[in-house]
């Protein structure tokens, strides 16, 4: 179906349940509010000359406006361009020009970003652009008053496109995922099944709307279901959001592992209520077995869903089931969602491998992306012939049908021709007690063809562990060549917006 009518059922089913609420000004809104407001702001669009097709740009934090424009563009046929929030004036203006944005939605500005001064600056050489509105200003509210311009003049069908979205760019330049309708939505509805959201759910969301962790996983799915988002803070706060689970009696709470991570480590953390909690999600990045068992265990999110996809499979593909273990909960990434289809390969044959073998993890079904906006032969180099998408991912198949990542295939460290997993490393180190935070790549060497470093973020600044203390501790319980060699100690690491460590930032910092 398409997003528009499906927010009309929900607006039918449940108006007077709350549907939207942003704790930065305290708005809020019912379905039955909801909907009357998206049904303006899509008469806006119309009567602002937005037609079906035409791509419409949103570079914002998160702010209820983003929720509105995401359903109205999607009601009047529009293609909503998600642009990161962390983009400066060059990259705005590669994708402004990438995707042909003629209508942009801005924050004003947001902590240290001048996001009006940028745009600007990059109108100049952005010809098509014809408009910038901007959350919280006057040109919002003359723009949301506009009368319509009638209805859109054809039906919409849910493989039309209704969204470019672009890739965390984790690995290198992102790349702008077309998806439809169809993908999208089925996406959030069978998301928001495998937690068994109701109307009674309220969902916190940390997590930036601009990736589809926030737009789908937590928008898509909690409109199909009646569910209320309610937005902490414009960009990620940790105290904010553990106030918002408490204050909204939240009972589902998103984020990326070190989202978490973060939330535990608040020095008075014990002093929030999060007895509200059943369920969540934990996705992104791989997420590590002991910050698992502590989300379970102090957050009170029992029910925690791990979820993996890619922005190009709508995204999610695999996830944890409520009923699921301890050890599927944190050992696994789940397994297939409905309606797709999941299977491990050989990259070198193309041949499925045995179950328990790694190998590339490749998806099919309603998710996969209509393809790299612009762009057909990128899209033939992840999409083939029997439209699967190849993820490059390593991964496992369990005998008992559930996922394991193994890490990405770039990530790989071949030293001396062994093959090493950086999460397995990584796991390991998490154990070390001078240890919180570590990420492990490899760098070049001379003899070894590559090398292993760990990239420490120590518990105690003051304390850190030496080299020789990491070497001491792994001795004897990892194999010689998954030792690292080198130890770096950070306060932080490189992130994408979406909350993963960017590990060929790290490897280009020590690989010299
Ligand atoms: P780019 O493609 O631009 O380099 P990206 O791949 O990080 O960036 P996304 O589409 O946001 O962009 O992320 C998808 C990737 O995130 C997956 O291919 C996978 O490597 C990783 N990922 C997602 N969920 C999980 C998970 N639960 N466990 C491990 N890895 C995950
Ligand atoms: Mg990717």
């Amino acid at each position: 179906d398409t997003i528009g009518a499906d927010l009309d059922r929900a607006v039918a089913a449940w108006p007077d349940r709350e549907a939207l609420v942003d704790l930065a000004d305290g708005r809020r809104w019912t379905y039955a509010e909801f909907g009357a407001e998206v049904d303006r702001i899509a008469g806006a669009l119309l009567g602002s000359g937005v037609r079906k097709g035409d791509r419409v740009g949103i570079w914002a934090v998160n702010r209820a406006e983003w929720v509105l424009v995401q359903y109205a563009t999607a009601r009047v046929g529009a293609v909503m361009v998600t642009i990161n929030p962390a983009y400066r004036t060059h990259e705005l203006a590669y994708v402004l020009r990438q995707s042909g944005i003629s209508m942009l939605f801005a924050s004003l500005a947001h902590k240290t970003s001048d996001y009006r001064a940028m745009v600007e600056e990059a109108r100049g050489e952005c010809p098509e652009l014809r408009e910038a509105v901007y959350f919280g200003d006057p040109s919002w509210e003359e723009f949301a008053a506009r009368p319509s311009g009638g209805l859109v003049p054809e039906p919409l069908s849910a493989d039309e496109p209704v969204n470019i979205q672009y890739t965390s760019g984790t690995t290198g330049f992102p790349k702008g995922a077309t998806l439809s309708h169809h993908n999208i939505l089925n996406n959030g509805y069978f998301v928001g099944e495998m937690i068994a959201y109701t109307e009674a759910d309220r969902i916190c969301v940390p997590v930036p709307f601009y990736h589809c962790f926030g737009m789908v996983m937590a928008n898509l799915a909690a409109t199909s279901h009646g569910a209320c988002i309610v937005i902490p803070a414009p960009s990620f706060d940790p105290a904010a959001t553990l106030r918002a689970v408490q204050e909204e009696r939240c009972t589902s709470l998103y984020g990326v592992p070190t989202m978490f991570i973060a939330e535990l480590n608040l020095p008075d953390f014990a002093a929030y209520d999060l007895s509200t909690l059943r369920t969540g999600i934990m996705a992104g990045s791989p997420c590590p077995v002991e910050v698992m068992k502590r989300v379970v265990a102090e957050m009170n999110m029992t029910e925690v869903s791990i979820c993996y996809g890619m922005t190009e499979t709508s995204p999610v593909s695999t996830q944890t089931r409520r009923d699921d273990d301890l050890e599927r909960r944190t050992g696994t990434v789940g397994r297939v969602l409905p309606h797709v289809e999941v299977k491990v390969v050989d990259p070198a044959t193309g041949l499925t491998v045995p179950r328990g073998t790694a190998g590339e993890l490749c998806t099919r079904g309603y998710g996969v992306m209509l393809g790299y906006w612009g762009e057909p032969e990128k899209t033939a180099e992840v999409v083939d012939a029997g439209r699967w998408m190849h993820t490059g991912d390593l991964a496992v198949m369990r005998e008992d049908g559930y996922v394991q990542i193994v890490g990405r295939i770039k990530d790989m460290i071949i030293r001396g021709g062994e093959n090493v997993y950086p999460r397995e490393i990584e796991e390991f180190l998490y154990g070390h007690p001078k240890i919180a935070d570590v990420q492990v790549v490899g760098i070049p060497d001379e003899r070894y063809g590559e090398e292993i470093l760990a990239c420490v973020i120590p518990r105690d600044p003051a304390d850190p562990p030496t080299p020789e203390e990491v070497a001491a501790f792994c001795e004897g319980r990892l194999a010689h060549y998954k030792v690292p060699r080198r130890v770096e100690l950070l306060a932080e690491f490189p992130m994408t917006v979406s909350g993963k460590v960017r590990k060929v930032e790290l490897r280009e910092r020590y690989g010299v």
